[in-house]
C-alpha cells in the first residue's frame, strides 16, 4: 500500500463554531502527524449536523489520504460523526456487543447502571476497529478505505490525547512511509517583516534550488519575528544537516538581529545571558506600567537574576524611586533620552546590581506632540562596561505601543550584554 503523506482534519461541534469554545485538539493532531512527515492540508471545523458533516467527509476524501475526525462520538441524539462517515463510505454501523459489555462495566465499576442511550458508544462502523478508550466511554475507529485511512477520536481533549499518541505509536507509524517532517525555528528582533522578507528573498532560492527543499514561512508578533523552516526528507541526518546550514545562512544574513535558533522567548534569552555572567537586573518602567519586568518574570526560575521592578509613571516617583534629578526631567521633558538613562542608572544604583533598565514615552492615545509623537518610546540600558540608550517610534495604539515597547527593551539589554 501507498505510504501516508497528506492528511485533513475535521473538528466536530457546534459548539466550536460560537466564539467562546476553540478547537484545540486539531493543532495537537497536526503537531502528531507532522513528526511522522504527514502534512495537514486543511483543518476544518464542522457543526453536529449530519448533511453537512457528511458533505466535509467526503469533500475531505477527494484529497487526502488520511481524515482524522475528532468529536461527535458521544451517546446523544447531536453526535453524528460514526454515521456520518458511514453514509459516506456506504458502509452500515452495527452495534458491537463486546463493546456494549465493556461500556456496561465501565459505568458498574463506578456504581451506577449503564444509561440505554450509551449504545450508541458501541456502535462500529462495518470494517472499522475500535480504538481503545481508557478515559471515557466512545471508543475510536480506525477504517481501511481502499489506499485511504480514516479516524474518529474523541472530542474531549483528555480522551483525545492518549488516543492519538497509541493510534500514532501503534498503527500509523507504520503507514506514514520513512519520510519525516524536521523543522527549526528561527527568530528576530529589530526588523520589520517586510525588511526581512527582502533580504530572504535570496535565501529562499537558495534553499528551494536542492532536494530536500526547505519551505519557510515568517510569523510577526509583538515586534518580533519568527522564520520556521521545515523540510520533509527520509534521512532524518541529512535532513537536520540541511537545516542547520539554513539556519546558519540566516545568522550570516541577519548577524545580532537573531535571538534564538532553539525556540527561547526572548526573556528567556536575556535570563541567560544574565546568568551565565553572574548578573543581577533592575527595571525602571514609566509608559510600560510593569510589562517589562513582568516578562522578565515569565521565565521560571528568573529570581536568580531579576532584582526590581520600578513603576516610576509620575515625574515625582521618576526622582523619588529612581533618583532621576527634577532639574534634569525640566530641562529635557520625562520622555527623553537623558531621563531614561538616568532611570536606568538609578534603578541599577539603588538596586545594587550590575544592569539598570529605563523606558520612558508616550503611549497615547493623548499626550504626543509634533516632536514627540505618540510611539515615541525611548530606552536606556546600563551594564557594568557600557551603556546604549535608543529612542523609537512603535506603530499601532497603545496597547500595540506597550507591547512592542516590552521587545524593544528586553532585545535592547540582550544587544548592550552582547554589544552587538
Ligand atoms: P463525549 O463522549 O464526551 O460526548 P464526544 O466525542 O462526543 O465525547 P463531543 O461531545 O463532541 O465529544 O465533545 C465533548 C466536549 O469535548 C466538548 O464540549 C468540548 O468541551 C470538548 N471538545 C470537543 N471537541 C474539541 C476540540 N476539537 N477541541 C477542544 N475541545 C473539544
Ligand atoms: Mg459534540
Amino acid at each position: 500500500v501507498r505510504a501516508i503523506a497528506t492528511a485533513e482534519i475535521i473538528a466536530v461541534g457546534s459548539e466550536m463554531l460560537g466564539p467562546d469554545r476553540t478547537d484545540t485538539n486539531s493543532p495537537q493532531i497536526t503537531r502528531r502527524l507532522n513528526t511522522l512527515g504527514i502534512e495537514v492540508r486543511a483543518k476544518r471545523i464542522v457543526g453536529d449536523d449530519l448533511e453537512g458533516l457528511a458533505a466535509s467527509v467526503a469533500d475531505a476524501l477527494e484529497r487526502v489520504d488520511l481524515l482524522v475526525l475528532t468529536g461527535g462520538l458521544g451517546p446523544t441524539d447531536d453526535d453524528l460523526t460514526r454515521e456520518a462517515v458511514a453514509r459516506v463510505l456506504g458502509r452500515a454501523v452495527r452495534e458491537d456487543e463486546a463493546l456494549v459489555r465493556a461500556i456496561r462495566a465501565r459505568f458498574e465499576r463506578r456504581g451506577m447502571r449503564m444509561p440505554e442511550i450509551n449504545r450508541r458508544q458501541a456502535q462500529i462502523i462495518d470494517g472499522a476497529e475500535p480504538l481503545a478508550n481508557p478515559n471515557g466511554t466512545a471508543p475510536g475507529q480506525w477504517i481501511e478505505h481502499g489506499e485511504q485511512l480514516v479516524v474518529l477520536l474523541p472530542g474531549p481533549p483528555g480522551e483525545m490525547a492518549p488516543m492519538l499518541d497509541a493510534m500514532i505509536e501503534e498503527r500509523l507509524g507504520r503507514r506514514a512511509g520513512s519520510h519525516r517532517l524536521a523543522r527549526r525555528s528561527v527568530r528576530l528582533a529589530g526588523t520589520t517583516e517586510s525588511h526581512a522578507e527582502e533580504r530572504l528573498r535570496p535565501l529562499y532560492a537558495r534553499w528551494a534550488s536542492r532536494d530536500p527543499v526547505i519551505a519557510a514561512t515568517i510569523l510577526a508578533a509583538r515586534g518580533q519575528l519568527e522564520l520556521q523552516l521545515s523540510l520533509r526528507s527520509a534521512d532524518p541526518a541529512a535532513g537536520d544537516l540541511r537545516l542547520d546550514e539554513a539556519v546558519a545562512d540566516v545568522q550570516d544574513a541577519f548577524g545580532g538581529d537573531v535571538f534564538s535558533v532553539g525556540g527561547q522567548s526572548l526573556e528567556e534569552v536575556v535570563g541567560a545571558l544574565l546568568r551565565d555572567r553572574g548578573w543581577r537586573i533592575a527595571v525602571g518602567e514609566s509608559c510600560t506600567g510593569g510589562l517589562v519586568t513582568g516578562r522578565l518574570t515569565e521565565v521560571a526560575g528568573s529570581s536568580a537574576y531579576l532584582d526590581r521592578g520600578v513603576v516610576a509613571y509620575s515625574n515625582r516617583a521618576k526622582t523619588e524611586l529612581l533618583g532621576v534629578a527634577e532639574d534634569l526631567i525640566a530641562a529635557h521633558g520625562a520622555v527623553s533620552e537623558p531621563v531614561a538613562l538616568a532611570m536606568a542608572e538609578g534603578a541599577r544604583h539603588l538596586a545594587g546590581v550590575e544592569v539598570g533598565v529605563g523606558v520612558t514615552g508616550i503611549a497615547g492615545p493623548g499626550g504626543g506632540t509634533p516632536a514627540k509623537p505618540v510611539g515615541t518610546v525611548i530606552f536606556a540600558v546600563v551594564v557594568p562596561e557600557r551603556h546604549r540608550t535608543r529612542t523609537a517610534l512603535l506603530p499601532g495604539g497603545r496597547s500595540l505601543v506597550r507591547l512592542f515597547a516590552t521587545t524593544a527593551a528586553l532585545d535592547l539589554v540582550r544587544r548592550t550584554i552582547l554589544d552587538v
